[in-house]
């Protein structure tokens, strides 16, 4: 029998001169069979024309190596608040940016959208979640197959969607439950408190609050710091306080085996981890990659 083959991959670039090819070309290099992408940079909201990314070419190299593009991710800029409202145009612009990015993903076969759930800037969860809701309705009217699959975060600062109660919230607050998923990250959930060592213990809670067949995609990060802290800083696989062991049943779960899992960790000495730690995860083994 084969070998249920686990869906693994991490963030890509995607840019000149190759565009959505380079970034398939990335993620092979990698060892990883799928992967995520910012549209354009992380920070802004400017986008280049699609008839520049070189998708057919980008199609063709997907085939080619049998890649499933149904499990591949498109990450929207995280400047994007849809929380908040009180300036009328900005939260005007983050709905016609996601309506637009949804049309992108359309047209790169890509079927999920991750969304920071945004900030409340000190005026309420409630307020927050109630402005978020009301946006996604709106960009929901539109028919589509892509879905927006909202993160969960550290809980820094403001941010709201920092527990599953508050995810949960959102799901009841949004009429296209259809439309709509997650996207646990690892690193955020031990920083906003969750224990994710007992993961059957864990993945209970989410069940009885989000649902887990609502959960699209997954983010494996380790954590630079200890559970509870609310910071939010990427650690390299096996170098931070959730450790290899941890994360490592998260990848071969039979429960979570549908699910990409998608690595966000830091660059060291200026190299992508990626293939180290997508082998380590293949091999069910923590070989150190870096000093
Ligand atoms: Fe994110
Ligand atoms: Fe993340
Ligand atoms: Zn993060």
């Amino acid at each position: 029998m084969a070998k249920a083959e686990i869906i693994i991959g991490s963030h890509v670039s995607l840019s000149a001169p190759e565009y959505y090819l380079g970034s398939v070309k990335e993620a092979l290099s990698y060892g990883a069979n799928t992967l995520m992408i910012y549209t354009g940079a992380p920070r802004n909201s400017f986008r280049l024309p699609l008839e520049k990314f070189r998708l057919e070419e980008a199609f063709a190299l997907i085939k080619k190596h049998q890649l499933d593009e149904t499990k591949f991710v498109i990450h929207a800029p995280y400047i994007l608040n849809l929380a908040d409202k009180q300036k009328e145009d900005s939260y005007a612009f983050a709905i016609s940016y996601l309506k637009e990015e949804i049309i992108r993903a359309e047209k790169m076969h890509i079927p999920t959208i991750v969304l920071h759930p945004g900030s409340h800037l000190g005026l309420g969860v409630e307020y927050g979640i109630k402005n978020l809701c009301q946006a996604l309705n709106e960009i929901f009217l539109e028919d589509s197959h892509v879905k927006i699959a909202i993160e969960s975060m550290a809980g820094k600062g403001n941010e709201i969607g920092k527990n599953l109660v508050e995810l949960k919230m959102i799901y009841d607050g949004v009429s296209k439950k259809d439309r709509l998923g997650f996207c646990l990250d690892t690193c955020h959930l031990s920083d906003a408190g969750y224990q994710l060592e007992n993961i059957d213990e864990f993945l209970k809670m989410v069940d009885e609050t989000i649902g887990i067949k609502n959960v699209l995609v997954l983010h494996i990060n380790d954590s630079k710091n200890p559970l509870g802290s609310h910071k939010d800083r990427h650690e390299n696989i096996g170098y931070g306080y959730l450790g290899f062991g941890t994360l490592l049943k998260y990848i071969y779960l039979p429960l979570l085996k549908d699910i990409p899992k998608i690595l966000e960790t830091p660059y060291f000495n200026g190299l992508a981890p990626y293939q180290y730690e997508i082998a380590n995860f293949r091999n069910k083994e923590f070989k150190p990659f870096k000093d």
